[in-house]
């Protein structure tokens, strides 16, 4: 079975029961990024992952998590070159109001920027809640490879300068829900374009969003570009194949 959806953003272990969502994932044959929010919960989520198919682990360490667990960052970069994929990463300045906790924020993103230069070859899923444009000025600033802004919701002038940046944009459930992500979908380049479910956070019919509902998300896409359901797919997975340059996941 050929894969048909790609799910760039899910919090596999933060279900009741992890086991289930991956096994439905990976029957499906969904290629899922599997994001955790602390370097000490990756290791646990690598074991989930290794020997699945269509299911990588991420290292991640959460912008709203990042100042008090500050003290694992060489946590971080111990175990950076053991996967290809980090997330969830990112800024976030809802949770931080002060400027200093701000510039803590930013020095963090920064190191493991720095982390994901030096390994060189890696896919992040960044989050950018109120903070978009420090994190494309940051990301801009340290390169770090391939990136992805994972519910990005600033501004249509941001969005553009992201994309020029090289940014790709995943789309859940929750943004195809509201106005302001509808209208941003309008803008996004299509090549840019990926899908996420971000659950469980993410709810879909008062459960928690699953990778299957990322087929949610490509029909919204299709009516949305006015094209078939089955081209959206196509165009998500063949922007999905270049972000990762073409080789295997
Ligand atoms: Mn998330």
């Amino acid at each position: 079975m050929t894969s048909r959806f790609v799910d760039t953003h899910c919090h596999f272990d933060l279900y009741a029961d992890p086991a289930s969502v991956l096994r439905e994932s990976e029957q499906l044959c969904i290629y899922s990024i599997a994001v955790t929010n602390t370097p000490s919960v990756f290791p646990a989520m690598a074991r989930l992952a290794s020997g699945l198919k269509f299911v990588r682990a991420a290292l991640g360490l959460h912008p709203e998590l990042a100042i008090e667990r500050a003290p694992e960052l060489p946590l971080f970069a111990k175990h950076v070159a053991t996967t290809r994929y980090v997330g969830e990463v990112g800024l976030d300045y809802k949770s931080a109001v002060t400027e200093s906790d701000r510039a803590k924020q930013r020095s963090i993103f920064a190191s493991i920027l720095g982390h994901c230069r030096g390994a060189g070859g890696k896919v992040l899923t960044i989050h950018s809640r109120r903070a978009e444009a420090d994190v494309i000025a940051l990301l801009s600033e340290h390169t770090p490879g391939a990136f992805i802004l994972h519910w990005y919701s600033g501004s249509a002038k941001n969005m553009r300068l992201a994309a020029e940046a090289g940014a790709y944009f995943s789309i859940n459930n929750a943004m195809t829900m509201s106005e302001r992500g509808r209208k941003l979908l309008q803008d996004i380049p299509h090549d840019r374009v990926l899908t996420e479910s971000d659950g469980p956070f993410v709810r879909v019919d008062d459960q928690p969003a699953r990778p299957i509902h990322t087929q949610l998300v490509v029909d919204v896409l299709g009516r949305t570009w006015r094209v078939e359901r089955d081209e959206a797919a196509d165009i998500v997975m063949k922007n999905f194949r270049r972000l990762l340059g073409g080789g295997a996941a």
